[in-house]
């Protein structure tokens, strides 16, 4: 799932225990292992560039 930080960011997060740490070479939950599906990374990229873009910060 996505969520927004207080600075407006967007953070992926897990949908299964709901933490925030992500191993981002497999894409996978440090906590239980969920594996992030292809359409929420895609989510969260998109999220990431309308931020970027916003707040005038390239990636
Ligand atoms: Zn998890």
């Amino acid at each position: 799932m996505l969520f927004t930080n207080p600075a407006g960011a967007p953070e992926l997060g897990c949908n299964e225990c709901g933490c925030r740490w992500f191993d981002r070479i497999k894409n996978e939950c440090y906590e239980c292992g969920w594996e992030v599906p292809k359409d929420e990374i895609k989510a969260f990229a998109d999220a990431l560039e309308e931020y970027y873009k916003k707040t005038g910060n390239p990636p």
